[in-house]
């Protein structure tokens, strides 16, 4: 699918994020808050209900749709990870939620009543061997009682619902260690304060972020999303769209480095002439954009193949590394283009440089996507 086919969708993102220029998020970004208004206009033009089906009260479009959403956020100079957890949660529950959990929760998510922007996996044990996780949730009567600790859990103060990854049966008393987890709905509101403290992490980017201490607190047994000891494999369900979404946002940002890399050197002046006449500077600018479109095309093949119900997990890999490593070399080069004033706060580009390095880490870090395409793409041996 082209691009030209979401023409509409691009346009109406950018009409609302032009009601929320750079020295929204930039004063946003200095005192380390949540772009509030912005989320709320977001919410309330229904863009990030879009992957919720009609029959819930969303707009029931693919996964190539809702990228196109979040590229824009972060093309306009946004940043869509103060959102994105809404855009993709909601998949776990149409996937796996019973009809009475999808009814009681997709139509006021739909309707921006609920957020249901977190998901709560890493554990600081544990990092990224998701099997060793230690939170375990022990079923008593009509109720299960979690004990544990997460690390990372981002947008917690800002959702009303979280996904939780809780062990229901110890890892010594499984067969295969990636049974015996089970994922649950939080309602936020009931658990802070009541078996859930939450603490913040400051980090390089302004993303809210959490350690999660789980003390005796109860969770309503109705709220196990599908069958008890299946949750990791309902976890990874999900991931073919987190990452594809993730990649749209860093072709967002790199298409957005490299604008501001074209526009700066186009005018600035040193040595008599504009600096990318130079072709030290220009070369590089245009290595960024090559490599951008060329991410692009891998995250539109795995939108679509995931639109059309068919295995997409090499290709949402492959796209969320492509487009993770162009937006960051992007960054670089923009940074690099701007000389000292890429520094300054004003140009925005430094913020923008932070937030995109976070995706070859989060959610998941590039040795990982090696990994997979390694033993499942090449067939070579596992390697953990
Ligand atoms: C800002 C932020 C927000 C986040 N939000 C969330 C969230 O909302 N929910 C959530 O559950 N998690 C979240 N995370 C956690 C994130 O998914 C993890 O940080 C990430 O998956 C890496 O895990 P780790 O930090 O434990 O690293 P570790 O597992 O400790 O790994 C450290 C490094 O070693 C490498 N490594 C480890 N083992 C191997 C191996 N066998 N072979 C090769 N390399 C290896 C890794 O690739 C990594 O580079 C967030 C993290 C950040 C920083």
């Amino acid at each position: 699918m082209t691009d030209d086919a979401h023409q509409d969708i691009r346009d109406g993102v950018r009409t609302l994020c032009a009601q929320f220029p750079d020295a929204y998020f930039r004063a946003i970004d200095a005192e380390r808050g949540y772009p509030e208004a912005f989320v709320d206009a977001l919410i309330a033009a229904g863009w990030l209900s879009a992957m919720i089906p009609e029959e819930y009260g969303g707009t029931g479009l693919g996964l190539a749709a809702a990228s196109v959403i979040m590229e824009e956020i972060n093309r306009c100079g946004g940043n869509a990870g103060a959102v994105h957890g809404q855009m993709y949660n909601m998949g776990t529950l149409l996937r796996h939620g019973s009809d009475a959990q999808k009814r009681k929760y997709l139509p006021p998510i739909a309707e921006g009543k609920l957020r249901i922007q977190s998901m709560a996996v890493t554990e600081p044990a544990a990092g990224t061997d998701t099997t060793r996780i230690r939170t375990i949730a022990v079923r008593n009567g009509d109720r299960y009682v979690v004990n544990g600790q997460k690390v990372w859990i981002s947008r917690v103060q800002h959702s009303d619902l979280m996904i939780l990854l809780a062990r229901t049966t110890p890892l010594h008393d499984v067969t295969q260690r990636s049974a015996g987890m089970s994922i649950f709905i939080v309602d936020l509101h009931d658990a802070i304060g009541h078996g859930l403290t939450v603490r913040p992490i400051r980090n390089l980017v302004n993303h809210e972020t959490n350690e999660l201490f789980f003390d005796n607190l109860e969770i309503p047994a109705e709220n196990l999303i599908g069958e008890e000891g299946r949750g990791f494999r309902y976890i990874l369900d999900g991931l073919n769209a987190e990452r594809t979404l993730i990649a749209a946002e860093c072709i967002g940002d790199g298409y957005w480095f490299v604008d501001r890399a074209v526009k700066y050197a186009g005018t600035r002046v040193v040595f008599d002439r504009p600096i990318g006449m130079n072709q030290g500077v220009q070369f590089p600018i245009a290595e960024a954009h090559i490599e951008i479109e060329a991410a692009n095309l891998m995250r539109f093949r795995a939108c679509d193949l995931f639109d059309a119900g068919r295995p997409c997990g090499a290709e949402a890999n492959m796209a969320k590394y492509l487009a993770a490593k162009a937006s960051w070399e992007a960054a670089n080069v923009c940074l690099q283009t701007h000389g000292g004033f890429g520094f300054a706060t004003e140009y925005d580009i430094e913020r923008k440089f932070r937030e995109t390095r976070l995706y070859q880490v989060a959610p998941v870090s590039t040795n990982m996507i090696f990994a997979y395409i390694a033993e499942h793409v090449l067939g070579l041996p596992r390697s953990f």
